[in-house]
Order: C-alpha cells, then structure tokens, then sequence
C-alpha cells in the first residue's frame, strides 16, 4: 500500500479526533505554537494541524488539490506536506501563530490507524476479488498499488457490511426492532427508505426518533441540518462514527447498534455464502460487525442461538492492531459498572467453553477458549482448566496461587485475570491473546517481522516488567514461550505460575522446591544459589530478547544446563543474533553481568528501548 506520506514526520499523530489532540498538546505543556498534524477520522484524505496558542487549541484543515499541492486557507501551496510545515515554522500567514515545536510522542505511543481502515481493506478485497476475478497475492497487490483509486468506489457502500445497516425497512419496522431489544437510549440502526436515500433511527427514552440522511453531490449530512452550516461526511460509516462520539443535534448519541436479522441467518451458514440477492457477501464483515468500536453489540435473540456460530468471529484477529485497538488493552474493570460487581470468583452460568478451541496446553491441563457474560458486554477469554491428576489438591492450590497473584496486576502489558470458576474443574479464565506464544509465532512468520518491530514486541515486554519490578513482584519464568501475542504488534506477559512477591525488607527470596526450573533463562545466582530477584527477571529477559531477535531460536542449542553454568562462569554468552543492532546486544550483555548491581533495572531497560524506538522512527 501507498504509504501515507506523513507517516514518517515526527508531528504526524495519525487519526486523532480534535479531543484526542487537544488532550496531547496540553499534556505536552501547551506552550505557544506546539502543533501536531494528523489525520481527520471524518473527512477521508484531509489532514488538519493542531496549534495551541494562549493555552487554547486551533484546528487547520489542510486543503489538497492535485496540481496545486498543499495550502492552509489558501496561503502559500506546498507540493509536499513537510514544506508546508517549514513554512509555517518561518511564517503564521493564516495561523494563529508561527508553528514552534512538534508535539512529542508519549512513550509507546502509536499511530492511531483510520477508524474505518480495517473494514475499508476487507471491503476493497472483496470488492476488487468480484470485478477482476483476482486471488490470493495478485489480489493483494492490486488492492495495495490501487488503493486511492478504490476509495471512491468502495467507501459509499462500506455501510452495507455493518451490523447496524437493516437495508429497506419500514418506519415502523424500524421502530419495531429498536423497541424489541431491552436497550433505552441510544440504540440505533441505519435503513433505506427508498434507493439512495436511508435514515437513521433512533431510540431514546423509550421514544423512536428518525432522522433522514441528504446526499448532495456525495456527501451525506441529516436533513434536520441546515444545509450550508452542516457537517458533511463522505459516507455513512464516517458519520455514524462522528455521531457516536458527538450528540450535535442528535437527541442523544449513537451508542449501541442494533443488530440487523439477517446477520445472523447468514452467520448460520457456515460457508459464509449468502442465499440473498443482495450482492455484497456478509459474513467477511461479521467481525466489524460484531465487535462495534470495541462494545459488544446488542443482540436481539438469546446469546445462546448465536454462540455456536460465532466462535470463530469472536476469536477472530487483526493481526496488525496496535494495542489500543484491541479489546484488551483497557482493563475490563476499567468501567465502574463492571468494577462494582467484581468478584474474583465466576458465575459458571456466565461462562460458555468451547471444547473443540484449544488455544494450548501446558502441565495442568489445556487453555480452552470461551465467552464471559459480563453486565455490560461479552468477552473472549482463555480457560486454564486443570485436568484430573493424581495429586489434585497440590494442583489446585498452585493454580489459585496463580490466579491470586495475577489478581493482584492490572497492566496492559500483562495477561489480566477475569477470575476463578470452580465448577467441573478449576478454572483460571484470562483475557485472551489468540497468536499465541511468541517463540513459536516468530518461527512461524519468519521472514515478515523486521527487527524494529521485534524491539517494539520487547519494550512492551520491559514496559510491563517494570510495573512487576516498581511492586515486588518476581516474575521467574520470564521467557518468550510465556510472552503471548494479542496481535503483531502486542505482547503481553503471561504464565505466573512460578511467580512470587518479595517482602519489604527481601532483596531476593530463596526457592529449594525440587520443581523443574527453566536454568536457562536463569542467572547464576538463580542457578547456583537459589536466589531470585527482579534482578534474575533482568537476566532472563536478555535472554527474551535475544530469543526474539533470533525469530524464536533455542538459546545454548544442545548444550545441557551445567555446561551452560561452566559456559557463563567462563565470561561467554551468546551470541549476537543475526541482525540486531548493536545498542540492542549491548543492552543483552549488561542484563547478563554476573554482579545483579551491575545490570540494569527494568524502568532502565524500558527507557532505553523507548529512546532507541524513537530514534529508529525518526531516520
Ligand atoms: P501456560 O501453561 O500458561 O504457559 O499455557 C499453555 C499454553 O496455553 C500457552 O503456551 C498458550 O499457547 C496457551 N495460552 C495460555 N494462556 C493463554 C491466553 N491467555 N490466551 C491465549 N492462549 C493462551
């Protein structure tokens, strides 16, 4: 795909909403002419700079005409966005102010994609697979050399994908299907009136409100609007995003779809092809569908009739979302609602396995998929469930002693319990992360993660070990085996089993248990002595990285764990992988000084790897 052109300039934020801005500059310093540049998520292709001046914020638009290039209200036109941004550091001309100094990035901060771009890609693939016949890598390349060219042809229809589209309904259909869900305010659905024309509608206080929808020359605004002052979007995607965000002259937002009937006929057929006449095939959208802005959506039929079908949708993956675009970055207990019924202990009426998804197993049993009832919302989970063993009280008292520990973190760079369900057998139910073990998916995916991408995947990993590290809390088995991937680009530290807290006064706490350990992940000190620290967890983490940077290799290939005691004790360590930057094996080296006083602490670690992504983003 054509890149966009201001990925690459430090002041490009991506698609931030005016607040999302507002909110960085001023936590920025909101000093005169600090700016940022980013997209617009309501107008496709527009990019706007954010100004602050006099602690108050200004938003440009940014005009584009193809032979003109570049301009801010008609001053001066730049044929490349940076030398519109050089002029406009020498010269207001039209600003509130000259523009002073680009916004900096908070540490692990993330290009915010287009809210719709996912959905836009699936919907250009199929749309391009239709009129050309194309598949598989030819497919893909056309989509990405074409991709501009596409907007125009798909994005007008994109509505017809989501769950929220109940196409050529009566008024009183609508009003029929809105009322029938235990929803009051701001349930809403999109429908055609007749070809062209749709209307949103509405409920609220148990009242149905319509609005008809004007399209002018292709932009689409709500007839209630005055023609000339009204917002205009480019399609009914993007203004359903825009309302569900802002009232304006809606009676209350959009803020939970509901769900047309016909969605779930087409999910009932499991080859996804779609008896209707309607020529734009559903069910590659259930994803976007189902998961709307992150919420579950409301469901008119029991959960029930839809769980076996689902499984899949649910489980479903973007494999390149940043971590704030998944459903497990915010902690679910983040809403006061869910928080105020929290009970570490889980109604089993709540929890649904799925006993054919096994996403992995490990001594105590298998991890199996399932959905979580919350109040509020349905969540994928992962199920450790605890097999039938000689020993079971053993077993159970290690798995609570995990579940209490994971009890106590609340990180998003850490696999978050939802609780304990004793029920058939114990079981420990997780967020879910569906790529699964890194070590594994690095082997796998070899050739398509670049080094800058691994290092990102590992100062998450230092990033949630310095939370571990600021509470005491020795991790022990710190591994790339137990780092699981939510996505390509998110990590999350998993597997406590091992995991222990030291007291106030411990600097390392002693562990003569006979358990299998993983020695080679461990420092000397751990191996000869018994001693474990955060300062160990530093040790294994070098030897994280260096497992990540080799695509998943096995470190001391064939060497058992005495000799690799002797190796260590000989001053050797492993060797660089092929690739890594040096700054990054430095970094290694240091997590494997023999004096723990000498490495470096996680915080440090975290730092470092943030400066060393920074500097890599910005040449
Ligand atoms: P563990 O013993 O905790 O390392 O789990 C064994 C295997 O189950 C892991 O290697 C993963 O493949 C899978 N697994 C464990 N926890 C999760 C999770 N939260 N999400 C997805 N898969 C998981």
């Amino acid at each position: 795909m054509e890149k966009n052109e201001a990925e690459n300039m430090p002041c490009y934020f991506g698609y931030l909403k005016r607040k999302e801005a507002k909110r960085f500059l001023r936590l920025a310093g909101a000093t005169d002419g600090l700016y940022l540049l980013r997209s617009s998520a309501t107008q496709l292709g527009t990019y706007v700079i954010s100004i602050t001046h006099h602690r108050k914020i200004h938003n440009y638009e940014i005009n584009y005409q193809k032979d003109q290039g570049y301009s801010i209200n008609d001053y001066g036109s730049h044929m490349a966005l940076n030398k519109l941004i050089e002029y406009h550091m020498l010269l207001a001309d039209g600003l509130c102010c000259p523009l002073r100094q680009a916004c900096p990035k908070p540490s692990g901060f993330y290009l915010p994609p287009a809210p719709l771009y996912e959905m836009y890609r699936r919907a250009t693939l199929e749309h391009v697979h239709k009129k050309h016949k194309l598949r598989g890598k030819d497919l893909h390349q056309y989509v990405d050399e074409h991709y501009d060219e596409l907007l125009p042809e798909v994005i007008p229809r994109l509505h017809e994908g989501m769950a929220w589209f109940h196409r050529r309904i009566s008024r009183e259909d609508a009003e029929h299907r809105l009322l029938n869900v235990k929803h009051t305010s701001g349930l809403f659905l999109v429908r055609e009136r007749d070809f062209g024309l749709y209307a949103i509608s509405l409920l609220h206080k148990h009242k149905v409100l319509h609005y008809a929808l004007v399209n002018e020359g292709g932009k689409i605004f709500l007839s209630c609007n005055d023609r000339r002052s009204s917002r205009k979007f480019d399609s009914i995607c993007q203004m359903v995003e825009f309302y569900s965000d802002n009232k304006e002259q809606l009676v209350t937002r959009l803020k939970v779809p509901c769900v047309a009937p016909e969605l779930r006929r087409y999910s009932e057929e499991p080859n996804g092809v779609s008896s209707s006449s309607h020529t734009w095939p559903r069910l590659p959208f259930s994803l976007s569908t189902l998961r709307y802005r992150g919420k579950m959506v409301a469901e008119s039929n029991p959960p029930q009739d839809i769980f076996p079908v689902l499984w899949d949708n649910l489980y479903m993956v973007n494999k390149d979302a940043r971590p704030s675009e998944t459903p497990v970055y915010n902690s679910i207990y983040a809403d006061p609602e869910e928080l105020r019924d929290r009970r570490l202990e889980l109604d089993r009426n709540r929890l649904r396995l799925d006993q054919n998804g096994e996403l992995g197993s490990g001594n105590f049993g298998s991890v199996l998929r399932g959905i979580y009832k919350f109040t509020k919302k349905d969540m994928a989970v992962a199920v450790k469930v605890l097999k039938a063993v000689e020993d079971p009280e053993a077993r159970r008292a290690e798995l609570l002693q995990e579940a209490e520990f994971m009890a106590q973190l609340d990180h998003p760079f850490i696999v978050r319990i939802v609780g304990i369900c004793d029920a058939e057998a114990l079981m420990l139910v997780m967020e879910v992360a569906s790529l699964g073990p890194l070590h594994t998916y690095l082997r796998e995916h070899k050739g398509t993660m670049s080094q800058n991408h691994l290092i990102e995947l590992v100062h998450q990993v230092s990033d949630g070990m310095s939370y571990l590290e600021e509470r005491r809390f020795v991790h022990r088995d710190l591994a790339a085996r137990n780092v699981l991937l939510v996505s390509e680009r998110y990590a999350k530290i998993s597997d406590f089993g091992l995991s222990k807290v030291l007291m106030e006064d411990q600097t390392y706490l002693r562990d003569k248990t006979q358990q299998k350990l993983p020695l080679k992940w461990y420092a000397l000190e751990s191996v000869l002595q018994q001693k474990f620290s955060s300062k160990g967890d530093v040790w294994s983490f070098g030897i994280t990285v260096w497992e990540t940077l080799s695509y998943g290799d096995k470190p001391y290939k064939g060497m058992r764990a005495p000799e690799v005691v002797k190796f260590l004790q000989s001053g050797q360590r492993l060797e660089k992988p092929t690739g890594c930057p040096e700054t990054i094996y430095q970094l290694m080296l240091r997590c494997w000084e023999i004096d723990m006083n000498k490495r470096p602490t996680f915080k440090e670690i975290e730092r470092h790897l943030s400066h060393y992504l920074t500097m890599a983003m910005q040449t």
